[in-house]
């Protein structure tokens, strides 16, 4: 895909982001664009960086690293990378050396994992609690009471590099408007009880919603999207 239709769909996406926030009563600015760039080259993260674009997610930490630590200094100096897909513990090490967020945290091993290299790195990092709140999705905590318990974690001080800034999730793969909302919804209730069991902790983020279901993310409540096709168009799994 070109530069040009590159820009043109990033900013039909983000007009449109802006137009169910308002539609759904909330400010313009309240939701953010993760532009989603996994299977997609180098230049079509500068191209949308070149339209204004500052925040990306990856979901594999190889291929993230590739991507966006030979970016120019200029650029990467501006950029803000989130990882967003399940992460192995050998591959933390890496992954806080190149993000700045991981919105997969789905159990409580790995956010020790994440603390002890952060501080081995003196480096701090935002972290999302990924919660499976659709049927047939493979990641997340199914157990609340192991969310509380990686909560609970932090709000013990515990894990002083990581700040943990709210939660993320994925909708069923479906057409049934009626599923997604239910997995939105559940995610923003779940997320409304956790603020006020842990009020020490600022956990104002639901990152919900990707190019087939945004929509509906947004009139939930979601505070970020994370956007991959409608933005770079079709991924190309083939190597
Ligand atoms: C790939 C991916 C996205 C983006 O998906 P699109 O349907 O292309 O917008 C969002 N979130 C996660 C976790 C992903 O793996």
């Amino acid at each position: 895909m070109d530069t040009a239709t590159i820009a043109a769909r990033l900013a039909a996406v983000l007009h449109d982001v802006q137009d169910c926030a308002a539609r759904a009563g909330r400010a313009a600015d309240s939701v953010r664009v993760l532009a989603v760039s996994k299977f997609h080259p180098q230049q079509a993260v500068l191209d949308a960086y070149g339209a204004g674009q500052r925040l990306f997610g990856e979901n594999r930490v190889q291929e993230a690293a590739e991507k966006f630590s030979t970016l120019p200094d200029a650029v990467a100096a501006h950029c803000e990378l989130h990882l967003i897909g399940t992460l192995q513990k050998n591959k933390v090490k890496h992954a806080v050396r190149i993000a700045s967020c991981i919105e997969s945290v789905d159990r409580l091993s790995l956010l020790a994992e994440i603390e002890r290299h952060c501080a081995a790195r003196s480096v701090a990092l935002s972290v999302l609690f990924e919660y499976r709140t659709g049927e047939d999705s493979k990641s997340g905590f199914t157990e609340q009471a192991e969310l509380e318990a990686a909560l609970e974690y932090c709000a013990a001080g515990a894990a002083p590099h990581i700040t943990p800034r709210g939660f993320m999730t994925m909708a069923p793969f479906t057409d049934d408007e009626h599923a997604i909302r239910k997995s939105f919804s559940t995610l923003r209730i779940l997320a409304e009880k956790m603020r006020a069991h842990y009020p020490s902790l600022p956990l104002s983020e639901l990152s919900m919603g990707m190019t087939n279901d945004y929509r509906y993310a947004i009139a939930e409540g979601s505070t970020e999207v994370r956007i991959g096709t409608a933005i770079f168009g079709e991924r190309e799994y083939a190597a």
